[in-house]
């Protein structure tokens, strides 16, 4: 489950001399006060999203919200509106979603770099991820472990297991899963499979 909301935190309250309120008509005991809404997930907040303001009167209590503000403090409750920012803390779960993101792409930019790099020269421990459909056109993942690797073939043993999890690595990447039974691909198949997806990932384990 996730927990997600909204919270408020008060910014700042102004007084407003020489005004009288328009409910009991005493002077100098206006206040407009803006609070700056946010929404939060698991109490990180998000991003702000509202400025409410809210006038008061000390004397006699009486609040009004910005829809209720009587026409002479409008003005005063934008522009007071206008120059409270929202605090920078409200922005950190957005901020860290983002940077969350770019560290996302850089990295996956990263692994399909290393894959294509790791196919044109395999090394002996090399395993890829080999990615097929079963009869119904579900993906099925399993591994291809390089046993021997000459200067423009390889040597292989298939993992004997299936599964559909696209990340089989940690789960199917044990000596006793894999065939002993090598068989032979040169580095222009290993390619081909990868340009077709039939290849997803190549793994070169200890990098
Ligand atoms: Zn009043």
């Amino acid at each position: 489950m996730i927990i997600y909301g909204t919270n408020g935190a008060h910014r700042s309250t102004q007084p407003l001399p020489g005004i009288a309120c328009p409910e009991c008509a005493t002077p100098d005991q206006l206040h407009l006060s803006v609070f700056s809404r946010y929404t939060h997930i698991y109490w990180i907040p998000l991003f702000p999203y509202k400025k409410p303001v809210v006038g008061q009167c000390l004397h006699c209590q009486r609040a009004w919200d910005e829809k209720e503000m009587p026409g002479e403090l409008k003005p005063l409750a934008t522009a007071l509106k206008k120059q409270t920012r929202a605090l920078w803390w409200h922005w950190s779960g957005l901020v860290a979603l983002a940077l969350l993101a770019v560290w996302s792409v850089v990295m996956s930019q990263r692994d399909s770099r290393d894959n294509a790099t790791y196919i044109t020269a395999p090394r002996v421990g090399d395993v890829y991820t080999v990615r097929q459909e079963d009869s119904t056109g579900k993906a099925q993942y399993s591994l291809m472990k390089v046993v021997g690797a000459g200067a423009n073939s390889v040597e292989l043993v298939a993992n004997e297991y299936v599964t559909n999890d696209a990340t089989p690595l940690s789960k199917l990447n044990d000596p006793e899963k894999y065939s002993k039974e090598p068989f032979p691909l040169t580095f222009l198949d290993l390619q081909v499979m990868m340009n077709k997806g039939e290849i997803t990932d190549v793994d070169r384990l200890g990098e």
